[in-house]
């Protein structure tokens, strides 16, 4: 029997997660001719009951969204950040608890751009709409092949080239593989790529709120014994809750009756936005750390959480793999344009040297954050509650943090200063 080849060309992505979309387009920007294999359905993705995260888009992972034509399609469905405030400890106010607790953290967009319309911190959108936006954009892209329902199954890297196939014994080659598959990444496992990591005993409970007041753009991070509680705005006075809480708990709010749900949703929200419901199913996703020693082998890069998955405190995984995205689209384009090998090491050696720092700093920062505020040891406490006041009263350390949650940090590649790529040919 013949062997089926469906794509010759210059890279396979394997994964069509928020991460694989991302770099689908801007290798197409950069001139690439690229094929994206998902094993489920195009349907089953854009499903609202597949994914009921929304995620904090970085002002520079919306520039590069402008730069991609996503951003389009994405900003009726998107919500301005405007203020995040960051409290330690049980909010308190109003008749319930609730609103900013005592050691509160301000960051005001207004700090570091300006005008009424100046950029935002960032936008929330649901990863729904976000993909949503990513597919329909790619649907009028010539270069990308969109291959779904597909499994790969096996692959193999030459040094002139690289091969994957799928589970219904399909073929596609191309110069460059690129794992998108997530943090439990089957291709960084058949690479036999080591990583280092660890549960930390926690589940987010994720949902969609109603409420009655506005929420004027406010995120709200209140850092609890038991995990970080973020009220993340969403367009139409809702809000995104990502709700953490040891294992056994988030089990049991999963479990629980929407009555009992809506008791401890008003005894953890509070009254500050006024009634409080929510609307849509519940979800929970375990939280864990898990790093690759490697950003590359010869003919495959890792991107994305297949390149590491790191604790959502922060609302920075997928922004680490936007600019993953930015950073191999650019080393990409220049190679191509170049003549160059687009799998060879020099020239993925570039992407690790570029991505590799911002990388793990935000591996480790979220990590020594989880650990410090998931706890209730009185001196401990004191001792972040001071560190939070301090920043809060230095314009400076207020500044430089929203620049590094912006994902303005060292030398950014063209498409997150919302440049547009050159194109190969
Ligand atoms: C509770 C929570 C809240 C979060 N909030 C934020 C936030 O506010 N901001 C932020 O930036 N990040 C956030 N994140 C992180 C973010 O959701 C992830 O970093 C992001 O979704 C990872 O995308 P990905 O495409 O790399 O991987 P995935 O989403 O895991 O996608 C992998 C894709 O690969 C496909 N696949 C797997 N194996 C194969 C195979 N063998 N063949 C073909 N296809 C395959 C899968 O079907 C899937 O579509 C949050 C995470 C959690 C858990």
């Amino acid at each position: 029997m013949t062997e089926e080849i469906i794509f010759d060309g210059d890279a396979v992505i394997i994964g069509g997660g928020l991460a694989g979309l991302t770099l689908a387009l801007a290798f197409e920007q950069a001139g690439l001719d690229v094929a994206v294999v998902d094993s489920l359905p195009m349907e089953d993705r854009l499903d609202p009951e597949y994914d009921g995260r929304s995620s904090a888009l970085a002002y520079t992972s919306w520039r590069m969204f402008e730069a991609l034509g996503v951003a389009d399609h994405l900003r009726p469905h998107a919500q301005r950040i405007e203020h995040i405030l960051v409290c330690d400890g049980r909010p308190y106010g109003g008749t319930r608890p609730g609103g900013p607790g005592p050691h509160t953290l301000h960051f005001d967009r207004r700090e570091i751009s300006e005008g009424p319309d100046g950029e935002p911190l960032g936008w929330m959108a649901e990863n729904r709409h976000t993909r949503h936006a990513l597919i329909s954009v790619l649907k009028n892209r010539d270069r990308i092949m969109a291959v779904a329902p597909a499994k790969v199954v096996n692959h193999e890297t030459l040094s002139d080239g690289a091969s994957v196939w799928l589970d219904d014994g399909r073929r596609l080659n191309a110069e460059l593989l690129v794992a998108c598959d997530g943090k439990f990444s089957r291709t960084r496992v058949r690479e036999g790529v080591r990583t280092f990591g660890w549960s930390y005993g926690q589940k987010g409970v994720v949902c969609t709120v109603q409420h009655e007041q506005p929420h004027a753009g406010v995120a709200y991070e209140y850092f609890m014994p038991s995990g970080p509680f973020a009220i993340l705005p969403l367009p139409d006075n809702r809000s995104s809750l990502v709700w953490t809480e040891r294992d056994e708990t988030a089990d049991a709010l999963i479990a629980a009756s929407d009555e009992v749900f809506q008791a401890e949703l008003e005894n953890r929200f509070g009254d500050f936005l006024g009634g409080v419901k929510p609307v849509g199913p519940r979800f929970s996703y375990p939280l864990g750390l898990r790093y690759g020693e490697t950003f590359y082998r010869e003919r495959i890069a890792f991107l994305g959480d297949a390149a590491r998955g790191i604790h959502p405190i922060a609302g920075q995984g997928f922004n680490l793999g936007i600019r993953d995205a930015a950073a191999l689209a650019e080393v990409c384009g220049e190679a191509k344009r170049c003549g160059l090998a687009l799998g060879a090491p020099t020239t993925l050696q570039r992407y690790q040297d570029w991505r590799a720092f911002d990388s793990a700093t935000l591996a480790v920062g979220t990590d020594m954050f989880t650990r410090l505020f998931s706890n209730d040891i009185e001196p401990v406490r004191q001792l972040r509650g001071l560190g939070l006041s301090l920043v809060n009263k230095i314009p400076p350390a207020r500044r430089f943090f929203m620049r590094q949650a912006g994902g303005e940090t060292g030398d950014p590649p063209r498409l997150l200063r919302g440049l547009k790529l050159e194109t190969a040919a």
